[in-house]
């Protein structure tokens, strides 16, 4: 038995879908999540190969010279950006592979003179829809991640009307598309130009916390999209891994929505809008009181139970290796210390604990919201790391506030609270935290790496 070159491909890119799934198993649990990215970019590796090996790819001089061009913004990219501009980074990619299925489906359709297949033609309108939307939802996502001033959250009535009349004429396009092959390259330009509007659509009104939940939507969409793209060029590892990002987008939606306490449904329809709490910054903070680091070591002497809560300025301030050696410091002294992860602390999901684990501390001393809430009467300090919108009591008592309805780690029930941070200034959501005017909360001002290791000292000092 002899293997041609087709059946090389194909036992490649079966190789490559396995790797994949591998892979993804892998990236589930944090031991194994380094792993499982190594075999993903092995899969990604071997698939590209063998794509190269393809009898009808045109140019293999092209492909080659836009591989180059590809890796060395990558590299560049990699090399520059800071660690916490990456869900920026991450929300580009996103758009840029919605982008590129669109101008791989609109690519097939300008090089065959004519498809007649419907099912070919339905996959090329797919790919042209969800690709737009999730280019320029991607690009909206990025601004309002890099905090660019011009990206504001924007809601007007009756939105969702509006969502859903472009979505019925995007879908009228994708059936002219389909039944009118003679002007199928008409009909999926204007479609992708329309969705390009709708993508903005559907994530410019989402405002405050609920950012998490549309990257990862976004994400899923890109697979979607890539998948689709599979179909048109009848490639099965484009198929599988479109899907796999396609269906592992939407679990993480899932898990972002129930962590937010937000519908599905008003996110995939872009229904969900900000609200705007009343409190303003003068009456939150009219009692608020500060403190040193000597004065919060002189609390953890005598504590029994501390809790950690880290949040965005964590990684700001990239004090994780700090926060570690005080760990030690109180374990040393018999005092238990956990952490409070909260599912959208940071900018990214499981940002937290990538960071904590980069810092080698145990992932057993990491505790889930519900369990450390279950438990907070019992601690004696809890330390607010750099975290502001997971700890705001508003979520549970402002109806009107954007981050309404949002479960939050209750640290204003522990007996003392230390806020870490450089001011009084807002987190992502924009809103003022009545926690740092609390009796029982005492503001630390500095970096939040400089702040732990000035308690270090004292605390070996002491
Ligand atoms: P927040 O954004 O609410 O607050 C972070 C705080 O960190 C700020 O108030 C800031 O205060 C402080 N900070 C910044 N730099 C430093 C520093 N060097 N040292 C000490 N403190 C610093 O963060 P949270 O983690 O509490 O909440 C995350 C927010 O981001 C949520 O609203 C979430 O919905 C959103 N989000 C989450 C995503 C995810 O997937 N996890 C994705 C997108 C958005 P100051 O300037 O005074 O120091």
């Amino acid at each position: 038995m002899s293997i041609d070159r087709a059946d090389l491909i194909d036992l490649s890119y079966l190789l490559a879908a396995i790797l994949f799934i591998v892979g993804l198993k892998g990236l589930t649990r944090p031991r194994t999540a380094v792993r499982g990215n190594q075999l993903g970019a092995l899969a990604m590796l071997i698939a590209v190969v063998a794509t190269m090996l393809h009898e009808d790819i045109v140019s293999l001089a092209g492909m080659i010279f836009g591989i180059a061009i590809g890796s060395a913004i990558g590299v560049a990219l990699a090399l520059r950006i800071a660690m916490t501009a990456m869900p920026q980074l991450v929300a580009l990619f996103n758009g840029l592979g919605g982008a590129a299925s669109v101008l791989v489906a609109g690519g097939y359709l300008a090089g065959i003179s004519s498809v007649t297949d419907a099912s070919v033609l339905t996959a090329t309108a797919a790919s042209g829809l969800i690709g737009s939307i999730t280019l320029s939802g991607s690009l909206v996502a990025f601004g309002k991640l890099q905090e660019l001033k011009f990206v504001k959250d924007v809601s007007f009535t009756g939105q969702q009307f509006i969502n859903l009349g472009v979505t019925v004429v995007l879908l009228s396009l994708g059936y002219l598309l389909v039944t009118q092959p003679a002007s199928a390259q008409l009909w999926f330009w204007l479609m992708s130009l329309i969705a390009l509007g709708l993508g903005v659509l559907l994530v410019i009104s989402i405002g405050g916390a609920d950012m998490p939940v549309v990257i990862a939507l976004l994400n899923s969409y890109s697979g979607l999209a890539a998948s689709a793209t599979g179909f048109v060029l009848n490639n099965n590892l484009l198929i599988i891994a479109g899907a796999l990002v396609g269906a592992s987008g939407l679990i993480l939606t899932r898990i972002m929505c129930d962590a937010m306490n937000r519908s599905l449904w008003a996110v995939l329809f872009g229904t969900m809008q900000g609200g705007n709490s009343s409190l303003s910054d003068d009456e939150a903070y009219a009692t608020v009181r500060s403190t040193s680091a000597d004065e919060v070591a002189m609390m953890l002497e005598i504590a029994q139970n501390v809790l950690i809560v880290p949040g965005y300025g964590m990684a700001v301030a990239q004090a994780q290796h700090a926060v570690r050696d005080l760990t030690n410091l109180l374990l040393a002294r018999d005092v238990a210390v956990e952490f409070g992860i909260h599912p959208v602390a940071g900018r990214m999901p499981g940002h937290m604990n990538v960071l904590l684990a980069e810092a080698d501390i145990a992932y057993e001393r990491l505790k889930e919201m519900d369990d450390v809430n279950s438990t907070m009467d019992q601690i004696d300090v809890a330390i607010v790391l750099g975290a502001n919108d997971v700890v705001n009591p508003l979520a549970r008592t402002d109806p009107d506030s954007p981050i309404a309805g949002m479960p939050i780690i209750d640290v204003d029930k522990a007996r003392t609270v230390i806020v870490i941070k450089r001011s009084l200034s807002a987190g992502f959501a924009g809103i003022a935290n009545p926690l740092f005017g609390a009796d029982n909360a005492l503001m630390l001002f500095g970096d939040g790496k400089a702040a732990v290791v000035e308690i270090s000292n004292a605390l070996q000092e002491g």
